[in-house]
């Protein structure tokens, strides 16, 4: 018999008490790259996962039970190769609206047996937020396009009735590559301040700049160049998982850790950015320890993907001066 799942926790960042305000309820977000199918039984070689617990029968309710057990107001995938016959229907009878962005090359095609290029996904609460704009974004590189994509879309939070701007991407992977990620980074941030220097509602000025959330498997340490665009850019974005720590400065030690053929990998490599005047981040998910993962680390039976999954609670901030 499998052991039960390790259990993970809803810890709030230090020096800040819950906020719980009834005309301003948080939104929870989550951020997982949840291992394409293809990759994961075609070309990841991941030598201490049972073959078994990759199967995607039983992979996928794994999948679908932490998003459920979490219920996210945003859902932000990467790698997924399973959208039209799995996560789209299910998260429609579920409230959710999705939509798909696969990469234009995606290596998953080059397994047999495919189910279709993987790409990246978002998903909000039907209930919680209607869609305003929606963009589709390819990403250009040194003017030149890339193999890597982004979904941005512009919501209204129907409990507010503020503007809220999600974006979801997955980078270039692989070391050697950090130029192009940084170009893929500088590409995307462009995108957004375009996107969210639109007036904000009417009754603000035309300088306001909506509020800001950016999920990605950055692919990515905290030590590189895309990551310093991120944490400096003119959008005032903070990385929420800095939170957890006791500093609140630092990034936690993994969101990844896997052993190929190649050895033992271990990154922090996922990020959930968001706009820090405007949001503030009330309680994130804790990392597994190193023993909950286990000695085969990452995917095994108890955790579906190479990838953890983050998640936090958000909420707006009450706005300082409105010179209404
Ligand atoms: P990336 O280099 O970004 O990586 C693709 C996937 O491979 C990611 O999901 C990544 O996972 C995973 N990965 C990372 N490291 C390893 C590793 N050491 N071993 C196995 N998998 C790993 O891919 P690109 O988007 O640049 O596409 C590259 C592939 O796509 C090529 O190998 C080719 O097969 C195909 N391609 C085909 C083209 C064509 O013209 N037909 C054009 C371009 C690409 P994670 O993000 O979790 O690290
Ligand atoms: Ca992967």
């Amino acid at each position: 018999r499998r052991p039960a799942r390790p259990q993970r926790d809803l810890v709030h960042p230090s020096g800040t008490g819950p906020y719980h305000l009834k005309h301003n309820p948080s939104i929870r977000v989550m951020q997982w790259n949840i291992l394409a199918q293809a990759l994961g039984e075609g070309k990841d070689g991941f030598i201490r996962c049972p073959l078994d617990a990759l199967n995607w029968q039983e992979r996928k309710y794994l999948i679908l039970e932490e998003i459920l057990t979490y219920r996210p107001d945003i859902l932000c995938l990467q790698e997924v190769d399973h959208y039209f016959d799995t996560f789209q229907p299910i998260m429609t009878s579920l409230g959710y609206h999705g939509s798909f962005l696969p990469k234009p090359w995606s290596p998953c095609l080059d397994v047999e047996k495919n189910n279709g290029p993987d790409g990246c996904a978002i998903f909000y609460r039907h209930l919680r937020f209607s869609l305003q704009s929606a963009a589709h974004l390819r990403l250009s590189a040194m003017m030149l396009p890339t193999n890597q994509v982004a979904i941005v879309q512009t919501l209204i939070c129907r409990v507010t009735g503020r503007q809220l701007c999600v974006a979801v991407t997955h980078l270039k992977a692989r070391s050697g590559w950090e130029r192009l990620r940084s170009a893929q980074g500088a590409d995307l941030l462009q995108s957004l301040r375009s996107i969210t220097s639109r007036a904000g509602s009417q009754s603000e000025s035309a300088s306001t700049i909506i509020p800001l959330i950016v999920c990605g498997d950055f692919n990515a340490e905290p030590s590189e160049d895309v990551y310093r665009r991120f944490s400096s850019s003119s959008l005032g974005l903070n990385s929420a998982y800095k939170l957890l720590s006791s500093d609140g400065q630092t990034e936690p030690a993994y969101t990844t850790w896997k052993i190929r053929p190649s050895g033992e990998s271990c990154n922090t490599l996922d990020y959930i950015w968001y706009t820090h005047n405007a949001l503030s981040v009330n309680c994130l998910l804790d990392i597994p320890t190193e023993e909950q993962i286990g000695p085969d680390r990452l995917p095994s039976y108890h955790y579906p993907s190479d990838h953890l999954s983050l998640l936090c609670d958000v909420i707006f901030r009450e706005e300082a001066h409105r010179l209404t």
